[in-house]
């Protein structure tokens, strides 16, 4: 068999070593921490569970296939009529659909010619949605959505590197999962990881914890799949990456803070998965998840998951936990027109959470010396190198064991 070696054992590592293993690699995973899962961690406050990063997962027939392996039960946010409803909040007030009648009209009039309005390689988001869509959609639809998944700035968004699948030829017949939308385990994302690291050490992976190697210490094909930071220290180090490495180290990060609370009732906050915050509405949370209502049994009380940070407001990182709050209880207040007090909280701080998907990403991505890294034997995984969610990262990982290169 032959022999490959992973470097992190978060969602990306993990999954990468259940596709590597399948292909009948023999497979070793080094994890630098004592804990397997990464940013991915489900706490138990002792009155609810909690997610740090990831709650969810946009499901796939690989995903499922992969759960129903590995013994793990999905849940669909949709489950509940609740969970199907997302809002976004615009003109004082959470809506469904927040165009107005005239708005929705003319982004009506825009759509069928959208397919031939393919970004440009240098086209930032903002520009390509107003001169795709025009400047309600941008502001009202677009720009919050997309702050709620990349916490990007819309005027440094690359639109090619998040639009482009959509508009590159004729798309390839895609089978569905039974289950559709956003799932996650019943108990929370690292049910999953965990109960993926048992199977993977029954299939013979070992998983090695509180190891980090140098380049230096382990053998060729390597998976290097850490947080882009740790992959630019590393390869610095490496004979013959020095160029790979100060190109990745190009890559921005953008902080975010996640902040759970808790409250005895909803206390007139809207029922659904959540609200995004457009700009310009005087709040500067980038949204809520109201999590109970999507995943139903992790609480008996009513939990809020409340994001903030992103490319537009990395100062939130200077805010302590007094602050924080009071914050997002103003917020919270123009959202439900109510103030109330939790009756308990959480905050954590991702100082670096995601990479921002603006054109250096994409330089940095078709550079030649990180191109040419998997010449080395070496190959990079992760939500830097050009699919964000964890549904690309398993896209990522099946092909892992199907490169040919690799194999
Ligand atoms: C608030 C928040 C909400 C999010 N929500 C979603 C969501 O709803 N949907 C979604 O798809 N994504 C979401 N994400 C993103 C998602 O959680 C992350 O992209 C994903 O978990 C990253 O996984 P990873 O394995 O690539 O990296 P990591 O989780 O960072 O794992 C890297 C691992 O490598 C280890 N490591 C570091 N250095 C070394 C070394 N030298 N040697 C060996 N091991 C090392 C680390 O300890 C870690 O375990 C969210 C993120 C945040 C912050």
């Amino acid at each position: 068999m032959r022999k490959v070696e992973i470097l992190g054992a978060g969602f990306s590592g993990l999954v990468s070593a259940y596709f590597l293993q399948r292909a009948g690699f023999l497979v070793t995973v080094h994890e630098s921490s004592s804990r397997i899962g990464g940013m991915i961690q489900t706490r138990d406050l002792g009155w609810t569970l909690t997610e740090t990063a990831a709650n969810g997962i946009l499901n796939s027939v690989a995903f499922e296939t992969l759960c129903a392996e590995i013994g793990v039960e999905l849940v669909a946010s949709s489950k509940h009529p609740e969970g199907k409803r997302r809002f976004i909040y615009r003109r004082g007030k959470a809506r469904r659909w927040p165009l107005t009648g005239v708005e929705s009209f003319r982004l009506f009039l825009k759509l069928p010619s959208l397919k031939r309005k393919s970004p440009s390689p240098l086209e930032t988001v903002e520009d390509w949605a107003l001169r795709a869509l025009g400047s309600a959609p941008y502001h009202s639809l677009i720009a919050p959505a997309l702050q709620g998944i990349y916490a990007g700035d819309p005027a440094k968004l690359n639109a090619s590197l998040l639009f482009g699948r959509f508009f590159s030829g004729p798309k390839k017949k895609k089978m569905h999962p039974k289950l559709r939308g956003t799932v996650a385990p019943l108990k929370g994302m690292e049910t999953f990881l965990i109960s993926l690291a048992n199977y993977l050490a029954k299939k013979g992976v070992t998983i090695s914890l509180n190891s980090a190697p140098s380049l230096a210490g382990v053998e060729r094909p390597l998976v290097m799949a850490l947080p882009v930071t740790e992959v630019v220290r590393l390869l610095a180090d490496a004979p013959n990456c020095v160029d790979a490495a100060q190109a990745l180290a190009r890559v921005e990060t953008l902080p975010l803070l996640s902040v759970s609370l808790g409250f005895r009732t909803s206390e007139n906050a809207p029922e659904g998965f959540g609200c995004l915050f457009a700009r310009g509405e005087g709040i500067r949370s980038l949204g809520v998840l109201f999590e109970n209502t999507v995943w139903k049994k992790r609480s008996e009380f009513h939990l809020e998951r409340w994001i903030l940070g992103g490319a537009t407001d990395r100062g939130v990182m200077d805010l302590c936990d007094a602050e924080i709050l009071s914050t997002i209880l103003t917020d919270r207040e123009k959202l439900t027109g109510r103030r109330a007090e939790p009756f308990a909280h959480d905050i954590k701080r991702w100082p670096k959470a995601l990479p921002h998907y603006t054109f250096t990403l994409l330089e940095v991505l078709e550079n030649k010396s990180v191109k040419s890294l998997p010449d080395a034997g070496i190959y990079l995984i992760g939500n830097y190198t050009g699919r964000l969610g964890l549904s690309g990262i398993i896209e990522q990982a099946e092909q892992l064991g199907k490169n040919e290169k690799f194999i």
